[in-house]
């Protein structure tokens, strides 16, 4: 099937010289008539309205209103296709459209006679349709009536840049038209005016060529199965043909050359209607207005960049300069806006910032095997710079007085080679992949290699890391990595480092730009490589060889030992080709066996026969020994070809349906160089289970890569793209049948979506969140694709209570009521999981545990100590029941989660969902009302409301019989959380990323008083969601300065004095004064904590013993206000007559766990707003 461009050279050749297209233009008419057919058979549906729709949503809800200029929309324009809702937003639609038809066309569409609807239906005034060209200097033509050029938030050219020349310059005028973008460099986060590009895949191409260089692109979407179809018919093909060809026949001759060249080139679809069926491999670019001036601010931070012009020029190309080949095929076609080549880690950082200050992405070349690592339009950061290899003995990094034995720390621009060489000199390895120039990329997301069954994945051994954060620019270091490897200015994040080390364990590509990691060494074996090649006459024979191969040979093996297969095609015959790697190492005695076959396979030789040949190699030599290098096809070691591959895990290989898969794919092998790989897996792969790392799949016998292989100078050609298209034919139908797939490499083209979707096992939905936490703005968004995140609810309610209280009941109630007021709410009950698990492992009936309240009090005390025992088992489980539980309530606004068995479960869970507003409720009632219910012997466990282990948010009196308490419960103490005004007051605080230093996205709280009516608002809300009695309140206690400000305008409402309190020396005496460790913003902005500060309170400011309500305007640690309630101690004040309530809390810093730790766990603290993120 040939591409629209290979078919339209093809037809311009059959113009007879000296015609040429301009001698024949097409008529309107024509023109027209081509466009339609073109217009009927491509389906938008695919890939153009939703990929659209989906980048033009930011642009549209920051936006009220948005105006819009379209360059040649033809009769219809696609914007028509968007959902309702934005369309309503397009208040001014203005176009070029040079073809008068189509304008014709376009205006009546837009303003239809009553009573069809017009597609914009808010417009303020009628469509401005010019019926001329768009071109780059236009200025005299389009200007509004004070004289100058309007501005639009949106350009859209939809397959309209065709006819437009010289590109760079149309698009660079579209880009003057839009709005200026200064509010979006003051908040990133707001989404700039764009200009999109929708045309055919080379677009870069035209783009980068006469002056385009470097235009940074906001987003680059492709779609590269795209196709058009055309009937096989001479009339619907005389009109595609000339328009295709841009120009008509000259001749009827020429008319029938078109004709047959259509019909030798499309591939023919359909029996009774034919088809022809051609390539239009399609992209999406999105430009914001300062896409032309981006890459010097770049420039101006000193990165050492290299520019289109001079890699097509040759004279930096990888190969040449000091940069690395990209060897992909695929990124290597890319034009990426510039190639950045950091030579230190300030480098990469400015590279950071400035993709957070663009709001664009980035691209990371490791290796540059991945077929993601050039990205077109977009900067690429070659990390070949960072090349050293340090190879420590044992005794680095033991924690706990524990020795963590040799490591290597490996910088991200090392090649396997350069590791396994540098260790082994040192008498040790890695476990990394088979081939020696793959890079960073293959440890990052998984690394199968020959000592996976023996030591496990490359990412398994991943131990530590210094990763430059995309979400601050800041390097940060997590788990292990020896000190003299720190980079200056290096940080460990607290709290969630150990999620950043996990994530960079398998889906390392979406979570930062590591510079390098920490592995754990092993010691350097030799490899017995052993080789047998076997004939197969048909399917059969395949699938009765493959099923002896997995049962009675790999099967077999032990853990040193790992057999790889191969199905290929040679000589005309279909071949299995087999590899048996056996590793040795000093001390297990196995290096005493030589070339001597394992016990174990003594029948070998029964099934395959005799061995063609045998070698002992060490780790650099096995690099040769990869079958697909040294044997198939004669070697492709030395041969000009390229590849593309897909990789899919399997268990069974021999079972019918698996086997008679990849029989049938070897025998419609669009090359005859295509082939498929079988890597053994099991033994330590399959040790670790599934969420340890996000590389959550490991129960697999085989990892299946469908190679497709094609002669280099065919790339781009139609072996190409027919190999391509194989080796996703082959993943798609294997995919069901699959344990998962193996994300590295998977990308944002559509085709990769159902994989990477089985990519990490059970681990999306963790890393979905991960990547929200610490990619925000989605600057690594060409890697392999994780979900989105699904929107965590607005407010979860823990219900806690003893048995018998009415906890279900009570989450039932509050659920239907607030249903009946319009909330999305669900009740989830958290014991689920293990009551299923206790049922498994014991025999017990899961059903009446679930729901038969007798029966689950028999099991009650059984249960609890095998929950017990499972967590000391598993010390995350309550975190993993608990993030299972929000997971699945997407969607849900109020999520009431019950059967919580956690003591103090705010301060424990709220940091794992950072965006939601964590609230217990305890549900209370009197003994008799609970052993009427149904409660056997009331448990004799202290009332949490009453202990002074932590309080819960609320308590929920359930004595009364009915559920009317429960409804006045639900409309007095819970709605108040979903009230719109704390919306309205969230709205106010402005983020401001980058203050007080790098790293931190500070969010101005205190600037709420500088909004209009803010203060107010905030002290109205204050006194409304205070929890307890104002009347019996002695005294308002505050801290400078947020806490004097908020706490003045709440005092003033609700009459009550303050109580303030100072730092040292500020208040005349006598005072009572503690020591104040630092709080996280000010020790954020010094650098250092000033241990000596202490704060003070007048001693008569509060009585002793009186009822305090302290008020600050944030909770971030904890240690400021463990510092006010220890003040308050020393002043009379104890704990239980405290309550607390700030405006702004962020759990993600814990504090609520700092005041439990500090014994305030049983102190009230409420909080108004809740934000993620630092
Ligand atoms: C010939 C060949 C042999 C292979 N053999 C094996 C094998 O034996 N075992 C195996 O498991 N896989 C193997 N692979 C697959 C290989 O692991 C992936 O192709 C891998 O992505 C290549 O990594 P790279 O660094 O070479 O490529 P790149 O394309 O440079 O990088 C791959 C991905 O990693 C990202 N990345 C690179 N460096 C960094 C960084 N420092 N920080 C953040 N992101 C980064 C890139 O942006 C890209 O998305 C092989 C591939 C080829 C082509």
């Amino acid at each position: 099937m040939a591409t629209l461009d290979a078919l339209k050279l093809a037809l311009r050749r059959q113009l007879k010289a000296p015609a040429s297209p301009e001698h024949h233009p097409l008529s309107e008419e024509q023109y027209s008539a081509g466009f339609d057919i073109l217009a009927q058979e491509t389906s938008y549906e695919d890939f153009v309205i939703p990929t659209l729709s989906q980048l033009l949503a930011p642009l549209f809800d920051s936006r009220i209103r948005v105006s819009v200029l379209e360059i040649g929309p033809g009769p219809k324009t696609v914007l028509g296709h968007l959902p309702d809702h934005m369309r309503k937003k397009i208040i001014k639609y203005t176009a070029f459209e040079p073809n008068s038809l189509f304008a014709t066309r376009l205006e009546k569409w837009l303003c239809p006679e009553p009573p069809a609807d017009p597609p914009f239906s808010c417009l303020h005034n009628p469509p401005a349709i010019h019926r001329t060209p768009f071109t780059a200097d236009m200025a005299d033509t389009f200007t509004n009536d004070s004289g100058d050029s309007p501005r639009f938030d949106l350009v859209l050219f939809c397959h309209s840049m065709y006819g437009l020349h010289p590109k760079p310059a149309v698009l660079r005028r579209a880009l003057s038209l839009l709005h200026d973008d200064d509010h979006h460099h003051h908040h990133p986060s707001s989404p700039p005016p764009l200009a999109v590009v929708i045309h055919r895949a080379g677009l870069f191409s035209h783009l980068y060529t006469g002056g385009g260089d470097g235009l940074v692109a906001q987003h680059t979407a492709t779609f590269l199965a795209g196709v058009v179809r055309v009937a096989d018919a001479d009339e619907p093909l005389d009109r595609f043909a000339a328009f295709v060809a841009g120009c008509a026949a000259p001749d009827s001759d020429t008319l029938m050359k078109w004709r047959a060249v259509c019909r030798a080139l499309g591939r023919r679809e359909g029996v009774a209607q034919v088809k022809l069926v051609f390539a239009a491999p399609t992209v999406m670019a999105a430009f914001a207005p300062h896409a032309a001036t981006a890459l010097a601010a770049l420039a101006a931070a000193e990165v050492p960049l290299l520019l289109p012009s001079l890699r097509e020029s040759g004279s930096g190309d990888a190969d040449g300069g000091q940069g690395r080949a990209v060897k992909n095929v695929e990124a290597r076609a890319r034009r990426p806006a510039a190639i950045a080549r950091p030579t230190a880690v300030a480098h990469v950082q400015a590279c950071v910032r400035w993709a957070l200050r663009c709001g664009v992405g980035l691209t990371v070349v490791g290796g540059g095997h991945g077929g993601q690592c050039l990205w077109s339009g977009v900067v690429g950061v070659d990390m070949a710079a960072f090349d050293r290899v340090h190879v420590l003995p044992a005794g680095y990094c033991g924690g706990e007085g524990q020795d963590s034995g040799p490591l290597v720390v490996a910088g991200a621009g090392c090649t396997t080679g350069h590791i396994i060489r540098s260790a082994m000199a040192a008498g040790l390895t890695v476990p990394l992949g088979a081939r020696p120039s793959v890079g960073a990329g293959l440890w990052l997301q998984g690394g199968i290699g020959h000592l996976a069954r023996l030591h496990g994945l490359a990412c398994d051994a991943v131990v530590g890391a210094v990763v430059v954060s995309v979400a601050s620019g800041e390097v940060v270091v997590v788990g292990c990595v020896p000190s003299e490897y720190w980079p200056a200015g290096a940080v460990r994040v607290s709290g969630s480092e150990s999620d950043l080390l996990w994530a960079i364990r398998g889906a390392g590509t979406n979570f930062g730009i590591v510079i390098s990691v920490t592995f754990k060494a092993y010691a350097a074996p030799t490899y017995s490589v052993r080789n047998w090649v076997v004939p197969l006459s048909d399917r059969h024979e395949a699938r009765r060889n493959l099923a002896d191969f997995d049962r009675l040979v790999a099967g077999q093996l032990p853990r040193r030992c790992s057999a790889d297969a191969y199905l290929y095609w040679e000589d005309g015959n279909l071949r299995l080709g087999v590899t048996m790697f056996e590793v040795s190492t000093a001390g297990t005695g196995c290096e005493t066996h030589g070339c001597t076959p394992p016990p174990e396979l003594e029948s070998v030789a029964a099934i395959l026969g005799p061995q063609t040949s045998s070698q002992k190699l060490d780790s650099v030599g096995v690099f040769d020994a990869e079958m697909y290098i040294s044997g198939i096809h004669g070697g492709h070691g030395s041969g000009k070809t390229s590849s593309f591959k897909r990789c899919l895990f399997l268990q069974h290989i021999g079972d019918a349906s698996i086997a008679d898969i990849l029989a049938a794919a070897m025998e419609s092998r669009p090359t005859p160089l295509c082939y498929i790989h079988l890597l053994q897996g099991g033994g330590a792969v399959s040790d670790v289970p599934a969420g340890a790392t996000p590389f959550g799949c490991r129960d697999w016998d085989f990892a299946c890569v469908v190679t497709g292989v094609w002669p280099r100078e065919q790339d781009g050609a139609e072996a190409a793209r027919a190999a391509v298209a194989w080796v996703y034919k082959v993943a798609g139908e294997l995919l069901p049948l699959s344990r998962g797939a193996y994300g590295a490499d998977l990308g944002p083209d559509p085709r990769d979506a159902a994989l990477a979707a089985r990519a990490f096992g059970p681990n999306l939905q963790r890393l979905a969140r991960l990547k929200r936490l610490w990619d925000p703005q989605n600057v690594l968004r060409y890697a392999c694709p994780l979900p989105r995140a699904p929107m965590e609810p607005r407010l979860i309610v823990l219900v806690t209570g003893e048995s018998g209280a009415g906890k279900d009941y009570s989450a039932a109630v509050w659920v239907s009521w607030l249903t009946r007021r319009g909330y999305e709410a669900r009740a989830v009950s958290i014991s689920e999981a293990t009551k299923r698990a206790y049922a498994a492992a014991t025999g017990a009936d899961v059903d009446r545990l679930l729901r038969d309240r007798a029966y689950k009090e028999q099991h009650r005390s059984a249960l609890t100590a095998f929950f017990q025992d499972q967590v000391r088992q598993r010390p995350r489980l309550p975190e993993e029941h608990f993030l299972e539980v929000v997971d699945g309530a997407a969607g849900v606004e109020v999520l009431f989660i019950t059967g919580m068995r956690d003591e103090a479960p705010v301060a424990t869970f709220s940091r794992l969902v950072p965006q939601s507003r964590l609230l217990e409720v305890y549900v209370k009632a009197r003994d008799n009302t609970r052993r009427a219910r149904g409660a056997q012997g009331c448990s004799s466990e202290p009332d949490p409301a009453r202990s002074n282990r932590h309080r819960p948010g609320l308590v929920f009196d359930n004595d009364a019989a009915g559920d009317e308490a429960a409804r006045a419960f639900a409309e007095h103490r819970l709605l108040p959380f979903l009230d719109e005004d704390l919306q309205r007051l969230a709205a106010m605080v402005r983020p401001v990323p980058g203050f007080p230093r790098q790293g931190i996205q500070f969010r101005h709280v205190l600037g709420i008083a500088q909004q209009p009516g803010g203060l107010a608002l905030c002290a109205a809300l204050l006194e409304r969601h205070f929890t307890g009695r104002w009347a019996a309140v002695d005294a308002v206690a505050c801290c400078e300065a947020g806490g004097f400000v908020f706490a003045s305008a709440l005092a003033a409402r609700v009459g009550v004095p303050l109580a303030l309190i100072r730092d040292a020396g500020k208040l005349p005496p006598p005072t009572v004064s503690v020591a104040k460790s630092p709080s996280h913003i000010s020790s954020s902005a010094s650098g250092h904590g000033d241990s000596e500060a202490r704060i003070e309170l007048e001693r008569d400011a509060v009585p002793r013993g009186a009822t305090v309500l302290v008020l600050d305007d944030v909770l971030a640690t904890g240690r400021t206000l463990c510092a006010v309630l220890r003040l308050l101690g020393e002043a009379g004040v104890p704990p239980e007559k405290v309550s607390v309530m700030v405006v702004a809390e962020f759990p993600v810093h814990g504090g609520r766990e700092l005041l439990r730790q500090h014994g305030f766990g049983d102190v009230s603290v409420q909080s108004l707003l809740v934000f993620g993120g630092a």
